[in-house]
């Protein structure tokens, strides 16, 4: 890909999904380029086959809120949240364990 069908693409996309003809600055090299073409080729076949799409209802797959947090990263994480729980479920193990070792102590009087 050259430099020139990069700058092209935005257009050729445009094209593609609204069923026109590349705009006038890109025309001309849209129109020798096999690259472009194979681009708005491929552009409006997905924009008909999504438009054919438009009346489908298809349900969410049941995982998709979880890989959508989890796939997030900063603020939102789901990491950051188990951090709370992990922390405070490993404090009460732990004191658990120091009650139980303190108890359990062998005793000398
Ligand atoms: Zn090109």
């Amino acid at each position: 890909m050259s430099v020139v069908c990069e700058l092209a693409a935005p257009f050729v996309a445009n094209s593609a999904v609204d069923g026109r003809e590349v705009s006038s600055p890109f025309r001309s090299h849209t129109s020798t380029c096999l690259k472009c073409q194979a681009r708005h080729a491929a552009m409006s076949r997905t924009a008909r086959e999504l438009a054919a799409m438009h009346d489908q209802r298809l349900p969410a797959p049941a995982d998709l809120e979880w890989r959508v947090l989890s796939s997030l990263e900063g603020d939102l994480e789901v990491a950051r949240t188990w951090r709370k729980p992990i922390a405070l479920s490993a404090a009460v193990l732990s004191m658990a364990a120091a009650i139980i070792i303190w108890r359990l102590r062998p005793r000398t009087s």
